[in-house]
């Protein structure tokens, strides 16, 4: 920023003052802004003063130095006491640019850090006893998280978009980071209880590789006598995203991307069961985003998730926009709150084999979708629907594949006990368990090789109705593929989620696709394909079937602005 650049800026800010001052401060007699002549302490010294004058503040220097410091321990400049009202907060936004040249740092092009103790060469990582410690975008209590993300995104406002893009490409790239990817996606298996730890590895990479960043932001423009038109994606401000156990850094990792790109800051509430691989992945966006010299806390949380802590993330007035990736539950909470709500909830993709099918393929495919993780993604198999013409084959096509018949009414009643709690829901403790350890817990003996767990049920059973999430298969026979169609729509729920269909008669799956109006619909393949393993496009781990944002990405989280140029700069 040149002395003239700086005095303007001032100037814009000061104009906005319900107008008690509009003369551009590179008009006042007090201020030099002539380059040669210029010395930077005393011109910044000016405009402080100018700034608490016209603000009705007494003691701008030390007033100001107080409200915003360099931090001493982290990148970029935190606050080290609160505004009371907006126009202290403009204040302290342009004070904090003028102390940035002050002090050497260029925190309007966020490319320099300032203070950072990590260097963009070091292999970023967070030592084990440091995971849950304060700092790195952990706080202590809700309301210190949004405030420091609140300031954060002001600052973020500023930086360039090739700042943006070097932000997100920080997040991929520590994300990818061998050691990195294999921690958390140990971690994400064991300190949940749930799915598999190869499997979380290619859902964690996909979520760096493939979420879309500020690409997707395009720019509408419309041009014309009366000028030039601009519609552009800008920043809600600072989002508070709530993620679920099944795929806690996965939703992190993609969040983090999308609402990043869009400009804003994000307070994550984790679910408390997966307390430390959330604040970990956290703390490595961080330390990644500080080397790369971005404004600190885009990315923050508190020390202890919690119900209540999520409660006061929901009610907080800095928190615009919410994104709820869970149950019905929560989605159903964020939707009443009365912001701006994204919710991606449950899903329950039934899919469908019709007598036209590669049952072989379909299989393959069926098996394959249906144990990935254990199940526990929220696009997996979770309900067959057969034409009885080919379910025999099919049956025996899956069981060469990794599946495991279960026939027996004795074994099947002690699998319900098992895996559904008195409420009629799926039992917590069981959930993205394997089907080795599922049989193992009804007293039959398998090797590794059996993947899923299929049972033969009529429509009504609980396997077929609710969201297991566990690698327990129940099979549906239909008389028709017209038949199996309306099944799946039925036992979809209206979730518009995922549904899968396995046919070669094209005006089937243009049947099922326009009827079951799901946000995923995959064609003869594995369901992960609906997610980018193995399918074209681009991943998401938000898939908001409830308010109809769908697949999410940048986009999602951005609002639609208007810049509106009149009788101007239409060249045509
Ligand atoms: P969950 O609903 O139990 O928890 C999700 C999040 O909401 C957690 O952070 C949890 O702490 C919070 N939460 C739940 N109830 C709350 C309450 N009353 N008050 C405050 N916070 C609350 O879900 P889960 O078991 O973690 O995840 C599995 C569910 O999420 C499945 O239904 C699955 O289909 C769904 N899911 C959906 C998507 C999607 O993109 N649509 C992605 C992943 C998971």
């Amino acid at each position: 920023m040149n002395d003239q650049k700086i005095a303007d800026a001032v100037a814009k800010v000061l104009s906005g003052f319900g107008g008690t001052n509009t003369t551009p401060v590179s008009d006042a007699p007090k201020v030099n802004n002539s380059p040669t002549s210029a010395a930077p302490g005393n011109m910044v010294s000016d405009i402080l003063a100018k700034i608490m004058s016209e603000t009705g503040k007494t003691s701008p220097s030390s007033d100001a130095q107080n409200e915003y410091v360099p931090s001493p321990t982290k990148c970029g400049w935190e606050r080290s006491k609160s505004s009371e009202s907006p126009n202290d907060i403009m204040v302290t936004d342009i004070v904090a640019k003028l102390l940035a040249e002050k002090h050497g740092g260029r925190v309007s092009d966020c490319s320099a850090p300032v203070g950072c103790p990590y260097k963009a060469s070091d292999a970023i990582t967070v030592a084990e006893g440091e995971m849950t410690t304060l700092g790195d975008g952990v706080f202590a209590s809700m309301d210190e998280a949004v405030n420091a993300a609140e300031l954060a995104q002001r600052q973020y406002q500023f930086c360039s978009m090739q700042a943006r893009q070097q932000f997100i490409d920080g997040i991929r790239e520590v994300t990818l980071v061998q050691d990195n990817l294999e921690r958390i996606s140990r971690m994400g298996a064991e300190q949940t209880g749930m799915g598999n730890y190869e499997h979380k590895l290619i859902k964690n990479r996909i979520a760096a590789e493939k979420t879309p960043g500020i690409e997707d932001l395009t720019t509408e423009a419309q041009s014309g006598d009366n000028g030039l038109t601009l519609v552009e994606y800008s920043a809600f401000g600072v989002i508070g995203a709530i993620t679920p156990t099944t795929n806690p850094t996965e939703t992190i990792i993609c969040n983090s991307i999308g609402m990043l790109a869009a400009g804003n800051a994000v307070v994550f509430s984790p679910h408390p069961r997966a307390t430390e691989v959330s604040l970990l992945m956290i703390k490595l966006i961080n330390r990644k985003l500080a080397t790369l010299g971005a404004p600190a806390n885009l990315v923050v949380t508190v020390q202890t998730p919690s119900i209540d802590n999520t409660n006061a993330m929901m009610a907080h007035p800095k928190v615009r926009m919410l994104v709820a990736t869970g149950g019905p539950g929560i989605v159903k909470t964020v939707m009443s709150t009365g912001k701006k709500a994204i919710g991606a909830g449950a899903g329950n993709p039934p899919v469908v084999v019709d007598e036209t099918a590669d049952i072989e393929k379909a299989a393959q495919d069926i098996v394959n979708g249906a144990s990935f993780d254990n199940n526990l993604p929220c696009i997996a198999e979770k309900e067959i629907i057969a034409v009885d013409q080919i379910a025999d084959y099919l049956i025996s096509c899956m069981k060469k594949c990794g599946a495991y018949l279960v026939s027996d009414p004795a074994v099947i009643t002690k699998l319900e006990k098992l895996v559904i709690n008195t409420k009629g829901t799926p039992e917590t403790s069981c959930v993205g368990k394997s089907a080795v350890y599922l049989l193992d817990k009804v007293g039959i003996t398998v090797d590794a090789s059996v993947k899923i767990i299929l049972i033969d049920l009529p429509k009504d059973h609980p396997f077929v109705q609710e969201e297991l999430m566990m690698p327990i298969l129940p099979l549906v026979r239909v008389q028709t593929v017209d038949e199996a169609i309306d099944l799946a729509v039925e036992v979809e729920h209206g979730n518009r989620h995922t549904a899968i269909m396995h046919s070669t008669n094209v005006r089937k799956l243009t049947k099922m696709a326009k009827l079951i109006q799901t946000t995923i619909f995959v064609k003869n393949g594995p369901s992960y394909a609906g997610i980018g393993v193995g399918g074209e496009g681009y991943t998401t781990f938000t898939i908001a079937g409830p308010t109809g944002e769908g697949l999410t990405s940048p986009k999602s989280f951005a609002r639609r602005r208007k810049c509106v140029m009149v009788e101007a700069l239409n060249v045509r």
